[in-house]
């Protein structure tokens, strides 16, 4: 039995560290998601364990290479944090909205004069109250003979980049560029779009809704439904969101959809022998990783030491007139380059190994995967869809049946689990 999990309920404490849990990126998800439940290990569950040792390298081989690929996505999560620090200053990361273009030397984004006219044309057009999206693009075609669709329309009129300001990440931004249209001019377009589109619906938090489900029927969304008895009792059923008409996906039961679900979660199982292997594997792999850089790192150091000798010899040669002005000038920004890129070099590899990281990452996703079934059956219905979400895209299903679509990596432990 799992002790931190039947402790923390009572102290209300589990439930703080899965909020702060489920705040984080989907990537780091299946890391943490052991470092707050460990769980003493069992040997009980029974599906297939690779019948060899070769079916058993080729399992590891495909993890290994799987966990890589996850590795990479999380470096491209860096990648994304880099950009987050180019929209903090008011640079656009991204591709600048139509009306605009890249000044690529300047490396700045400008106003299209001819584009950024009929952008203010279809501000100014609409914003009088007298046409439609449809007038809008007939307005355009005979003015400017462009033809839009009426999206490329739409966003245009949604688009917060044309007052100067630009959307990043969830996050708004005052960005660099110069703006379109005035702050006033938008609102009012907006308050007209708003006006003329229907109210969201509101969102119900069932624990198996958020687009879990998929109706293979048809392929629409699941949701759920809320029913209540004359006793007052309440049943939770998932249906068809029927959002291409009728359909036969029967009504299914929360605490029946709950326990098909959880049956997906053994199709991910790892034996514990295999996790301790492939964890072993990767382990290994990660040392190597670290003499590498502790060989890069200590070449780094004495390339920068050579050079800087150089340049106090140099400094020397100006200070006693064996050299001229110009060639010092020329020589010693020459060095200074060299000597910025061998320090932002020594930055890199100096920053804390990551290599381990990427062993831990491993090692969290194996174990998840040996235990998420064994989780899931001691757990209540919303913390239930909360691990299915870590581990499944969504999951077809015709009211009898479940086919799942699992995240990465876990696709390909199901893939070879199957086999
Ligand atoms: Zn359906």
């Amino acid at each position: 039995m799992c002790a931190a999990f039947a402790l923390h309920p009572a102290t209300g404490q589990f439930g703080f560290i899965f909020g702060c849990f489920f705040a984080m990126p989907q990537e780091y998800r299946a890391e943490a998601a052991f470092s707050i439940t460990s769980i003493t290990t069992r040997k009980s569950h029974s599906l297939d364990t690779p019948k060899n040792s070769k079916s058993k390298d080729k399992f590891m081989h495909d993890i290994q290479v799987a966990l890589a690929k996850h590795y990479v996505d999380n470096l491209k999560e860096e990648v994304k944090k880099g950009m987050q620090g180019k929209a903090e200053q008011g640079m656009y990361p991204g591709h600048a909205a139509f009306g605009y273009h890249h000044d690529k030397i300047a490396r700045t984004i400008i106003i299209d004069s001819e584009r950024s006219a009929i952008v203010r044309r279809i501000f100014e057009a609409y914003d009088n109250g007298r046409n439609s999206i449809d007038s809008l693009r007939e307005l355009v075609r005979n003015e400017f003979g462009l033809r839009m669709q009426r999206s490329q329309v739409h966003n245009i009129l949604r688009n917060t980049f044309y007052t100067g300001l630009f959307v990043w990440a969830g996050k708004t931004y005052k960005g660099q560029h110069p703006a379109i249209i005035t702050p006033e001019c938008f609102k009012r377009v907006q308050a007209v779009l708003d006006g003329r589109g229907h109210p969201k619906r509101r969102n119900h938090n069932f624990a198996f809704g958020g687009g879990l489900m998929r109706c293979a029927f048809d392929g629409c969304t699941v949701t759920a439904e809320l029913h209540t008895k004359p006793n007052g009792k309440q049943y939770v059923y998932y249906r068809c969101s029927y959002g291409k008409g009728k359909c036969s996906l029967p009504f299914m039961p929360e605490p029946e959809i709950s326990e098909k679900l959880g049956e997906v979660l053994k199709g991910i199982f790892v034996p514990d022998e295999v996790v301790n292997a492939a964890v072993e594997s990767i382990r290994s792999d990660s040392e190597g990783a670290e003499r590498r850089r502790q060989e890069q790192l200590s070449r780094c150091q004495q390339r920068l030491a050579v050079l800087r000798t150089r340049m106090d010899k140099m400094y020397e040669d100006k200070l006693d007139s064996r050299i001229d002005e110009e060639f010092w000038g020329r020589k010693n920004t020459e060095f200074r380059q060299q000597e910025v890129s061998l320090e932002s070099e020594l930055a890199n590899l100096n920053s804390p190994a990551s290599t381990d990281d990427r062993a831990l990452t491993a090692q969290k996703i194996l174990e998840l995967a040996n235990k998420a079934h064994f989780l899931y059956v001691r757990r209540n219905p919303a913390e239930r869809g909360q691990l299915l979400k870590m581990v499944l895209l969504n999951c077809a299903t015709d009211g009898v049946t479940l086919t799942p679509a699992y995240r990465k990596p876990f696709d390909v432990i199901s893939n070879r689990a199957k086999n």
